[in-house]
Protein backbone atom coordinates (compact mmCIF):
# COMPACT_ATOMS: atom_id res chain seq x y z
CA UNK A 1 0.00 0.00 0.00
CA UNK A 2 2.77 2.33 0.98
CA UNK A 3 4.89 1.61 -1.91
CA UNK A 4 1.92 2.35 -4.51
CA UNK A 5 1.19 5.68 -2.72
CA UNK A 6 4.92 6.10 -3.05
CA UNK A 7 4.90 5.08 -6.70
CA UNK A 8 2.03 7.45 -7.05
CA UNK A 9 3.68 10.37 -5.43
CA UNK A 10 6.58 9.59 -8.13
CA UNK A 11 4.95 9.59 -10.97
CA UNK A 12 2.22 12.52 -10.51
CA UNK A 13 5.29 14.82 -9.49
CA UNK A 14 6.98 13.33 -12.82
CA UNK A 15 3.46 14.34 -14.82
CA UNK A 16 3.62 17.70 -12.99
CA UNK A 17 7.64 17.91 -13.36
CA UNK A 18 7.28 17.15 -17.26
CA UNK A 19 4.25 19.55 -17.56
CA UNK A 20 6.37 22.21 -16.36
CA UNK A 21 8.94 21.77 -18.53
CA UNK A 22 6.70 21.52 -21.46
CA UNK A 23 4.83 24.91 -20.91
CA UNK A 24 8.55 26.16 -20.05
CA UNK A 25 9.58 25.77 -23.61
CA UNK A 26 6.24 26.98 -25.02
CA UNK A 27 6.40 30.06 -23.72
CA UNK A 28 7.13 32.27 -27.06
CA UNK A 29 3.70 31.48 -28.27
CA UNK A 30 2.94 35.61 -27.82
CA UNK A 31 0.72 37.99 -26.17
CA UNK A 32 -3.07 37.29 -25.69
CA UNK A 33 -5.49 40.45 -25.00
CA UNK A 34 -7.92 39.57 -22.78
CA UNK A 35 -10.83 42.96 -21.80
CA UNK A 36 -13.70 41.68 -19.88
CA UNK A 37 -16.33 44.50 -18.25
CA UNK A 38 -16.29 44.44 -14.59
CA UNK A 39 -16.08 42.50 -11.84
CA UNK A 40 -19.60 43.04 -10.12
CA UNK A 41 -21.51 40.56 -12.15
CA UNK A 42 -19.39 37.62 -10.34
CA UNK A 43 -19.16 35.50 -13.53
CA UNK A 44 -16.32 37.65 -15.27
CA UNK A 45 -14.25 37.29 -12.00
CA UNK A 46 -14.18 33.75 -13.30
CA UNK A 47 -14.70 34.11 -16.98
CA UNK A 48 -11.07 36.47 -16.90
CA UNK A 49 -9.10 33.63 -14.29
CA UNK A 50 -10.02 30.82 -16.32
CA UNK A 51 -9.67 32.04 -19.87
CA UNK A 52 -5.89 33.29 -18.65
CA UNK A 53 -5.00 30.20 -16.57
CA UNK A 54 -6.13 28.12 -20.19
CA UNK A 55 -4.03 30.22 -22.40
CA UNK A 56 -1.07 30.22 -20.35
CA UNK A 57 -1.02 26.68 -20.02
CA UNK A 58 -1.05 26.47 -23.81
CA UNK A 59 1.85 28.64 -23.87
CA UNK A 60 0.39 32.43 -24.11
CA UNK A 61 1.45 35.24 -22.42
CA UNK A 62 -1.62 36.87 -21.38
CA UNK A 63 -2.75 40.60 -20.61
CA UNK A 64 -6.25 40.16 -18.74
CA UNK A 65 -7.76 43.93 -17.79
CA UNK A 66 -11.28 44.97 -16.42
CA UNK A 67 -12.73 47.94 -17.48
CA UNK A 68 -14.65 48.48 -14.25
CA UNK A 69 -18.01 49.46 -16.35
CA UNK A 70 -16.34 52.18 -18.28
CA UNK A 71 -16.32 52.71 -21.69
CA UNK A 72 -13.46 54.90 -22.47
CA UNK A 73 -11.46 52.81 -19.98
CA UNK A 74 -11.68 49.43 -21.67
CA UNK A 75 -11.64 51.16 -25.39
CA UNK A 76 -8.10 52.31 -24.14
CA UNK A 77 -7.24 49.07 -23.17
CA UNK A 78 -8.24 47.59 -25.98
CA UNK A 79 -5.79 49.90 -27.92
CA UNK A 80 -3.17 49.32 -25.54
CA UNK A 81 -3.56 45.52 -26.30
CA UNK A 82 -3.17 46.51 -30.47
CA UNK A 83 0.13 48.59 -29.54
CA UNK A 84 1.85 45.66 -27.59
CA UNK A 85 1.71 43.79 -30.68
CA UNK A 86 -1.39 41.05 -29.28
CA UNK A 87 -1.60 38.32 -31.52
CA UNK A 88 -5.10 37.87 -30.49
CA UNK A 89 -7.87 39.73 -29.10
CA UNK A 90 -10.76 37.98 -26.41
CA UNK A 91 -13.36 41.04 -25.76
CA UNK A 92 -16.56 40.75 -23.88
CA UNK A 93 -17.63 43.88 -25.03
CA UNK A 94 -19.10 46.86 -22.80
CA UNK A 95 -20.52 48.96 -25.92
CA UNK A 96 -19.20 47.10 -29.04
CA UNK A 97 -20.19 49.96 -31.16
CA UNK A 98 -16.89 52.39 -29.60
CA UNK A 99 -14.84 50.01 -30.28
CA UNK A 100 -14.68 49.93 -33.99
CA UNK A 101 -11.64 51.99 -34.59
CA UNK A 102 -9.04 49.89 -32.47
CA UNK A 103 -10.77 46.91 -34.20
CA UNK A 104 -9.88 48.37 -37.14
CA UNK A 105 -6.60 48.86 -36.53
CA UNK A 106 -6.59 45.31 -35.20
CA UNK A 107 -7.75 44.07 -38.22
CA UNK A 108 -5.07 46.05 -40.67
CA UNK A 109 -2.59 44.45 -38.04
CA UNK A 110 -3.82 41.01 -38.77
CA UNK A 111 -4.79 40.61 -35.19
CA UNK A 112 -7.43 37.95 -34.38
CA UNK A 113 -10.76 39.42 -32.33
CA UNK A 114 -12.78 37.12 -30.63
CA UNK A 115 -16.07 38.77 -29.62
CA UNK A 116 -15.96 36.68 -26.36
CA UNK A 117 -20.11 36.07 -24.55
CA UNK A 118 -21.26 39.59 -25.73
CA UNK A 119 -21.02 40.03 -29.83
CA UNK A 120 -19.67 42.94 -31.25
CA UNK A 121 -21.42 44.83 -33.69
CA UNK A 122 -21.27 46.53 -37.23
CA UNK A 123 -17.72 45.76 -37.93
CA UNK A 124 -15.87 43.47 -40.21
CA UNK A 125 -13.51 42.86 -37.69
CA UNK A 126 -14.47 40.64 -35.45
CA UNK A 127 -13.52 37.20 -36.78
CA UNK A 128 -15.57 34.58 -34.17
CA UNK A 129 -17.97 34.66 -31.82
CA UNK A 130 -18.27 32.35 -28.63
CA UNK A 131 -21.17 32.67 -26.26
CA UNK A 132 -24.00 30.50 -25.10
CA UNK A 133 -27.33 29.76 -26.66
CA UNK A 134 -28.89 33.98 -25.76
CA UNK A 135 -31.95 33.25 -26.98
CA UNK A 136 -32.39 29.83 -25.45
CA UNK A 137 -31.79 31.94 -21.98
CA UNK A 138 -34.48 34.16 -22.30
CA UNK A 139 -36.85 31.10 -23.10
CA UNK A 140 -36.00 29.16 -20.29
CA UNK A 141 -36.20 32.22 -17.96
CA UNK A 142 -39.66 32.61 -19.56
CA UNK A 143 -40.65 29.41 -19.07
CA UNK A 144 -39.32 28.75 -15.81
CA UNK A 145 -41.51 31.76 -14.61
CA UNK A 146 -44.75 29.89 -16.25
CA UNK A 147 -43.84 26.68 -14.83
CA UNK A 148 -42.96 28.47 -10.58
CA UNK A 149 -47.11 29.97 -11.72
CA UNK A 150 -48.13 26.45 -12.65
CA UNK A 151 -49.16 28.28 -15.66
CA UNK A 152 -51.19 26.62 -18.08
CA UNK A 153 -53.21 24.67 -15.29
CA UNK A 154 -53.49 27.98 -12.84
CA UNK A 155 -55.34 30.15 -15.44
CA UNK A 156 -54.40 32.88 -13.33
CA UNK A 157 -54.65 36.06 -14.73
CA UNK A 158 -51.52 36.89 -13.16
CA UNK A 159 -49.63 40.37 -12.72
CA UNK A 160 -46.35 40.61 -13.92
CA UNK A 161 -43.65 43.67 -14.87
CA UNK A 162 -40.61 42.85 -16.71
CA UNK A 163 -37.05 43.91 -17.64
CA UNK A 164 -34.28 44.06 -19.74
CA UNK A 165 -30.45 44.09 -19.55
CA UNK A 166 -28.29 46.85 -20.29
CA UNK A 167 -29.47 48.42 -24.01
CA UNK A 168 -25.47 48.44 -25.25
CA UNK A 169 -25.44 45.02 -24.24
CA UNK A 170 -26.52 42.71 -27.95
CA UNK A 171 -26.86 39.76 -25.64
CA UNK A 172 -29.76 41.69 -23.78
CA UNK A 173 -32.22 41.87 -27.00
CA UNK A 174 -31.88 38.20 -27.74
CA UNK A 175 -32.44 37.52 -23.83
CA UNK A 176 -35.88 39.35 -24.56
CA UNK A 177 -36.86 38.36 -27.16
CA UNK A 178 -36.16 34.52 -25.98
CA UNK A 179 -37.72 35.69 -23.41
CA UNK A 180 -41.07 37.22 -24.72
CA UNK A 181 -41.24 34.04 -27.86
CA UNK A 182 -43.26 32.56 -24.64
CA UNK A 183 -44.46 35.18 -22.47
CA UNK A 184 -46.80 36.96 -25.22
CA UNK A 185 -48.98 34.46 -26.31
CA UNK A 186 -50.12 34.51 -22.45
CA UNK A 187 -49.80 38.41 -22.43
CA UNK A 188 -52.18 38.34 -25.44
CA UNK A 189 -54.56 35.54 -23.98
CA UNK A 190 -55.10 37.95 -21.20
CA UNK A 191 -53.56 35.06 -18.70
CA UNK A 192 -50.56 37.42 -18.01
CA UNK A 193 -50.83 41.43 -17.82
CA UNK A 194 -48.16 43.82 -17.54
CA UNK A 195 -50.09 46.16 -15.09
CA UNK A 196 -47.80 49.29 -15.78
CA UNK A 197 -48.08 48.60 -19.83
CA UNK A 198 -43.95 48.72 -19.81
CA UNK A 199 -43.05 46.71 -22.62
CA UNK A 200 -40.10 46.45 -25.45
CA UNK A 201 -36.14 47.06 -24.73
CA UNK A 202 -36.97 51.11 -24.68
CA UNK A 203 -38.73 50.68 -21.65
CA UNK A 204 -37.42 47.69 -19.83
CA UNK A 205 -33.93 48.31 -20.46
CA UNK A 206 -31.82 48.39 -17.53
CA UNK A 207 -28.27 50.81 -18.05
CA UNK A 208 -25.39 48.79 -17.22
CA UNK A 209 -27.35 45.69 -15.62
CA UNK A 210 -27.15 47.81 -12.57
CA UNK A 211 -29.25 46.23 -9.67
CA UNK A 212 -29.80 49.58 -7.86
CA UNK A 213 -31.00 51.04 -11.36
CA UNK A 214 -33.74 48.19 -11.39
CA UNK A 215 -34.49 48.51 -7.56
CA UNK A 216 -35.56 52.51 -8.44
CA UNK A 217 -37.66 51.24 -11.29
CA UNK A 218 -39.19 48.71 -9.41
CA UNK A 219 -39.95 50.97 -6.44
CA UNK A 220 -41.74 53.53 -9.24
CA UNK A 221 -43.66 50.66 -10.15
CA UNK A 222 -45.06 49.23 -7.04
CA UNK A 223 -46.22 52.77 -6.17
CA UNK A 224 -47.66 53.54 -9.30
CA UNK A 225 -49.41 50.98 -10.35
CA UNK A 226 -49.27 48.38 -6.93
CA UNK A 227 -50.60 50.94 -4.32
CA UNK A 228 -54.38 49.73 -4.66
CA UNK A 229 -53.09 46.39 -3.17
CA UNK A 230 -52.80 44.31 -6.19
CA UNK A 231 -49.61 42.01 -6.16
CA UNK A 232 -46.53 41.76 -8.47
CA UNK A 233 -47.13 37.98 -9.01
CA UNK A 234 -44.16 37.26 -11.63
CA UNK A 235 -40.51 39.48 -12.61
CA UNK A 236 -38.53 38.77 -15.45
CA UNK A 237 -35.27 39.36 -14.44
CA UNK A 238 -32.86 39.00 -16.63
CA UNK A 239 -30.10 38.26 -14.82
CA UNK A 240 -29.31 37.56 -11.14
CA UNK A 241 -27.60 40.91 -10.39
CA UNK A 242 -30.92 43.26 -11.46
CA UNK A 243 -32.98 40.35 -10.13
CA UNK A 244 -31.55 41.19 -6.29
CA UNK A 245 -31.76 44.42 -7.51
CA UNK A 246 -35.79 43.51 -7.79
CA UNK A 247 -36.12 41.65 -4.47
CA UNK A 248 -34.19 44.63 -2.19
CA UNK A 249 -37.11 46.80 -3.54
CA UNK A 250 -40.33 43.79 -3.13
CA UNK A 251 -38.81 43.50 0.44
CA UNK A 252 -38.87 47.28 1.46
CA UNK A 253 -42.29 47.12 1.11
CA UNK A 254 -43.51 43.95 3.14
CA UNK A 255 -42.87 41.27 0.25
CA UNK A 256 -41.73 37.64 1.82
CA UNK A 257 -43.48 38.47 5.61
CA UNK A 258 -46.80 38.68 6.67
CA UNK A 259 -48.54 36.36 3.84
CA UNK A 260 -47.20 38.58 0.95
CA UNK A 261 -45.38 36.09 -1.33
CA UNK A 262 -42.69 36.89 -3.75
CA UNK A 263 -43.13 37.04 -7.10
CA UNK A 264 -41.88 34.57 -8.92
CA UNK A 265 -38.21 35.86 -10.37
CA UNK A 266 -36.11 34.83 -12.99
CA UNK A 267 -32.48 35.71 -13.07
CA UNK A 268 -29.02 34.42 -14.72
CA UNK A 269 -25.63 33.55 -14.44
CA UNK A 270 -26.19 31.28 -10.73
CA UNK A 271 -24.33 33.54 -9.03
CA UNK A 272 -23.61 32.13 -5.02
CA UNK A 273 -25.97 34.80 -3.07
CA UNK A 274 -28.44 34.27 -5.90
CA UNK A 275 -28.80 30.39 -5.30
CA UNK A 276 -29.05 31.35 -1.82
CA UNK A 277 -31.73 33.48 -2.47
CA UNK A 278 -33.45 30.30 -4.64
CA UNK A 279 -32.55 27.84 -1.57
CA UNK A 280 -34.44 30.81 0.67
CA UNK A 281 -37.40 30.70 -1.37
CA UNK A 282 -36.94 34.19 -2.74
CA UNK A 283 -35.30 34.06 -6.22
CA UNK A 284 -37.36 31.36 -8.20
CA UNK A 285 -34.64 30.34 -10.50
CA UNK A 286 -31.50 31.18 -12.37
CA UNK A 287 -30.11 30.19 -15.80
CA UNK A 288 -26.96 28.28 -15.40
CA UNK A 289 -24.09 29.06 -18.12
CA UNK A 290 -20.77 27.16 -17.40
CA UNK A 291 -18.31 29.60 -18.02
CA UNK A 292 -15.54 27.56 -17.31
CA UNK A 293 -16.37 25.65 -20.58
CA UNK A 294 -16.81 28.66 -22.11
CA UNK A 295 -13.34 29.62 -21.46
CA UNK A 296 -11.74 26.46 -22.01
CA UNK A 297 -13.43 26.05 -25.18
CA UNK A 298 -12.31 30.13 -26.45
CA UNK A 299 -9.00 29.17 -25.42
CA UNK A 300 -8.99 26.04 -27.85
CA UNK A 301 -10.52 27.68 -30.78
CA UNK A 302 -7.68 31.08 -30.48
CA UNK A 303 -5.04 28.37 -30.18
CA UNK A 304 -6.18 27.01 -32.84
CA UNK A 305 -6.85 29.37 -35.36
CA UNK A 306 -3.26 30.95 -34.38
CA UNK A 307 -1.93 27.69 -35.11
CA UNK A 308 -3.34 27.74 -38.64
CA UNK A 309 -5.91 25.37 -38.28
CA UNK A 310 -9.78 26.14 -39.34
CA UNK A 311 -12.22 25.59 -35.78
CA UNK A 312 -14.87 23.05 -36.30
CA UNK A 313 -18.17 22.92 -35.13
CA UNK A 314 -18.96 26.94 -35.88
CA UNK A 315 -22.59 28.09 -35.91
CA UNK A 316 -22.31 30.25 -39.51
CA UNK A 317 -26.25 31.35 -39.99
CA UNK A 318 -27.10 32.81 -36.33
CA UNK A 319 -25.25 35.59 -35.48
CA UNK A 320 -25.35 38.39 -38.16
CA UNK A 321 -23.69 40.93 -36.59
CA UNK A 322 -24.81 44.09 -39.16
CA UNK A 323 -21.74 43.82 -41.55
CA UNK A 324 -21.57 39.71 -41.72
CA UNK A 325 -22.47 37.09 -40.04
CA UNK A 326 -19.76 35.83 -37.36
CA UNK A 327 -18.69 32.34 -37.16
CA UNK A 328 -19.82 31.19 -33.51
CA UNK A 329 -19.14 28.77 -31.18
CA UNK A 330 -22.29 28.42 -29.13
CA UNK A 331 -23.15 26.56 -25.73
CA UNK A 332 -26.20 25.10 -23.67
CA UNK A 333 -27.56 27.20 -21.28
CA UNK A 334 -29.24 25.37 -18.44
CA UNK A 335 -32.68 26.36 -15.97
CA UNK A 336 -31.62 26.03 -12.24
CA UNK A 337 -34.31 26.31 -9.49
CA UNK A 338 -34.78 25.06 -6.09
CA UNK A 339 -35.40 21.32 -7.41
CA UNK A 340 -32.18 20.96 -9.51
CA UNK A 341 -29.24 23.32 -8.20
CA UNK A 342 -27.45 20.42 -6.32
CA UNK A 343 -27.38 18.18 -9.48
CA UNK A 344 -26.43 20.70 -11.96
CA UNK A 345 -24.57 23.61 -9.91
CA UNK A 346 -23.07 22.09 -6.87
CA UNK A 347 -22.15 18.65 -8.10
CA UNK A 348 -20.38 19.67 -11.26
CA UNK A 349 -17.99 21.54 -8.95
CA UNK A 350 -19.04 25.60 -10.39
CA UNK A 351 -19.89 26.02 -6.48
CA UNK A 352 -18.90 24.54 -3.21
CA UNK A 353 -21.40 23.22 -0.51
CA UNK A 354 -19.24 25.35 1.62
CA UNK A 355 -20.03 28.47 -0.84
CA UNK A 356 -23.42 27.93 0.22
CA UNK A 357 -23.19 27.95 4.01
C1 LIG B 1 -23.97 38.11 -20.01
C2 LIG B 1 -24.65 37.73 -18.72
C3 LIG B 1 -24.39 38.78 -17.65
C4 LIG B 1 -24.65 40.18 -18.18
C5 LIG B 1 -24.21 41.25 -17.19
C6 LIG B 1 -24.39 39.49 -20.41
O1 LIG B 1 -23.82 39.87 -21.61
O2 LIG B 1 -24.30 37.18 -21.01
O3 LIG B 1 -24.17 36.46 -18.30
O4 LIG B 1 -25.25 38.58 -16.56
O5 LIG B 1 -23.97 40.39 -19.39
O6 LIG B 1 -22.83 41.20 -16.94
Amino acid sequence: MNLLKTMATVILAGGVALGASASAHAQDKGIIGIAMPEQTTLRWNSDGAELKSALEAKGYTVDLQYAGDDIPNQLAQIENMVTKGSKALIIAALDGTTLSAALEQAGAAGIKVIAYDRLIRDTENVDYYTTFDNFQVGVLQANSILKGLGYPENKGPFNIELFGGSPDDNNAFFFYDGAMSVLQPAIDAGDLVVKSGQTGMDKVGTLRWDGATAQARMDNLLSAFYSDGSHVDAVLAPNDGVARGILSSLKGIGYGSGGLDYPIISGQDAEIPSIKAIIAGEQYSTVYKDTRELARVTADLVDSVLSGSEPEGLDTTTYENGVKVVPSLLLTPYEVDASNYKELVVDSGYISEADLQ
